[in-house]
């Protein structure tokens, strides 16, 4: 097993990395930091916890970018679908909304990666935050904010691709206001993640 030395930015205390893991989480000072270029930034995050009833086997905690987008429709033709459904959320002809978009920050097959992004934009988690990983794994992350951004696009256009509807013409802009990791509890078993908040 390669064992990386880094420093924490914050604190300066030393960290022992085991995995290949771009987010350097420091149980000293509870920060996270990720390399960004040549420079070393600060990450905002928070920890979901488990349901009080989630078995204690297996579990894992997996790292999301939720971002906080305004959806601003310029012109559109759409029959159903998600973005039809954004559309009737939209009062008075404001054609703009915010949502939270949720992009994997873990390698994960393409099925899966759009399985989870579609369901916990559609559906955002409700959970109650927690200050620690109370000794759970994390699935190490390996997408950057900038690359979560960029796959916004391909989240919203995933969206319309899984809902019954027609797409037939879209014009908008995707902006994103705030971008901030979110670890999600998961139970891991041989058919795959199961989220437990
Ligand atoms: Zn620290």
């Amino acid at each position: 097993m390669k064992v990386t030395l880094v420093k924490c930015p914050k604190c300066e205390l030393p960290l022992y990395m085991e995995t290949q893991d771009e987010f350097f989480y420091c149980s000293h000072c509870g920060t996270i930091h990720t390399r960004n270029g040549p420079k070393v930034e600060r990450i905002p995050y928070e920890i979901a916890d488990f349901r009080p009833d989630a078995q204690t086997d297996n579990r894992v905690y997996v790292p999301f970018w939720r971002l906080h987008t305004d959806f601003r429709i310029k012109s559109r033709d759409v029959k159903g679908g998600f973005f039809n459904k954004i559309g009737q959320a939209l009062k008075g002809g404001d054609k703009g909304a915010s949502i939270y978009i949720y992009v994997p920050a873990s390698q994960m097959e393409t099925a899966a990666f759009r399985y989870w992004s579609v369901n916990l934009t559609i559906n955002n988690p409700r959970y109650s935050a927690r200050t620690d990983f109370a000794g759970t794994p994390r699935m190490p992350a390996t997408t950057t904010r900038d690359e979560a951004i960029e796959l916004a696009d391909f989240v919203a256009v995933t969206l319309e691709a899984e809902k019954p509807g027609t797409l037939q013409y879209l014009d908008y802009t995707l902006t994103v206001n705030e971008a901030k990791v979110v670890y999600l509890p998961f139970m891991s078993s041989r058919s795959g993640l199961h989220l437990a908040v």
